[in-house]
């Protein structure tokens, strides 16, 4: 029976306490809010009809963006900021 006190090293546990994706900040300008809603949005001049850019808002200024978003009719949903799906942009 071989004898190795050694204990097993963990992991190196470098991953940032906000976690892989940080944290998802309101995308109004000067806000450093916590986002809770993502306001999903297609340039249709820009962009695939399929395409989907997500503007990040907190409850404050959820208003402020989705109506600049509709007002140019570029707005397409609104979804709580967890079912996001990962990939942001
Ligand atoms: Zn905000």
């Amino acid at each position: 029976m071989p004898d190795f006190p050694g204990s097993p090293t963990p992991p190196p546990s470098a991953a940032p306490a906000d976690g892989p994706a940080g944290p998802l900040v309101c995308s109004a300008r000067g806000c450093r809010a916590r986002a809770a809603w993502g306001l999903r949005w297609n340039n249709p001049r820009l962009h695939a009809p399929e395409r989907r850019k997500t503007w990040l808002a907190c409850p404050d200024h959820r208003e402020h963006l989705s109506t600049h978003l509709a007002e140019r009719s570029f707005l397409r949903e609104v979804v709580a900021a967890e079912e996001l799906p990962g990939g942001r942009e």
